[in-house]
């Protein structure tokens, strides 16, 4: 038994197959890219012919690499001007227009994002990530999250569960949050769910006399996975990833509230978000 794949387990092994395809073939990678179009949906179909465009016009100027998508969130790792620097790769032109301060970076590396022209991926500028300041407290930066949420009403389920993948935006300050865009991708899983299907998976390998499964390192991958498509989904370079959890108050009698709670913050920008919010977000 093994798990059943969701569409962004189909987009990390098409990601990791055209990009090894592209060496021997740039034309035969993108063929294989455009077959997908359909799974994938415009928008991600036309973000990875771009990200490849991309790497065949600057792989060598930029020694670039391509991130491993189950450790790393961000796209490549490569070279400027002389440093180690790793970025992720837009289409999406905001993040030309946000005013620039401080970059971000984890140890040696440098966070940029590379935003790109699409069709062409031709590179229009490095730019350091930058965030909007809050309309309402006018004081915090406004963050672009994913959540990751069950059906709505369990009543009306019929044979398959409707999830729902929620892109927000919330102010670091005040709280204050916008539903930006929803899709009803059923394959992709709230966390909690996810959890559920690798305990059994773990249990079932155990059964089997194989090693169990490291959930939370399960959990980690699933969030890199399912981040790095909705990215691409959102047009949108997202920096945490949580759902709603069900916080227990009193153990004895299993009473508690639901708040909304990030299971994954991009590592070069953590310190700027919270893990709970004290309440549902969206749902
Ligand atoms: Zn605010």
């Amino acid at each position: 038994m093994s798990m059943k794949k969701n569409t962004a387990d189909i987009y990390h092994d098409i990601r990791n197959t055209v990009f090894k395809m592209f060496e021997q073939d740039p034309y035969m990678a993108y063929d294989h890219v455009d077959g997908f179009e359909q799974t994938l949906g415009a928008r991600v179909h036309d973000e990875l012919i771009a990200e490849l465009e991309f790497y065949g016009k600057y792989r060598d100027q930029y020694e670039l690499v391509l991130s491993d998508g189950d450790k790393d969130i961000t796209d490549f790792t490569g070279k400027l001007d002389g440093h180690p620097f790793h970025f992720d790769v837009t289409t999406n032109d905001i993040y030309l227009e946000l005013p620039h301060d401080d970059p971000f970076h984890r140890g040696e590396y440098k966070y940029k994002i590379a935003v790109v022209e699409k069709e062409t991926g031709v590179l229009k500028e490095f730019v350091d990530i930058n965030f909007p300041y809050c309309k309402k407290c006018k004081e915090g930066r406004v963050y672009d999250i994913a959540l990751l949420l069950p059906p709505k009403d369990a009543l009306t389920e019929t044979k398959k569960p409707k999830y729902s993948q929620v892109h927000l935006s919330i102010c670091g300050s005040c709280g204050e949050s916008t539903e930006i865009e929803r899709l009803n991708d059923r394959s992709i899983v709230d966390y909690t769910e996810q959890r559920k299907l690798l305990e059994a998976h773990s249990h079932q390998l155990t059964q089997e006399g194989k090693a169990p499964l490291d959930i939370n390192e399960e959990i980690n991958k699933y969030a890199l996975r399912t981040t790095r498509y909705l990215k691409y989904a959102f047009d949108n370079i997202l920096i945490g990833s949580g759902g709603n959890k069900f916080q227990i108050t009193d153990p004895k009698t299993m009473t508690g509230y639901f708040e909304t709670a990030l299971e994954w913050r991009h590592p070069d920008i953590s310190r700027v978000l919270p893990i709970e919010f004290g309440r549902k977000l969206a749902e």
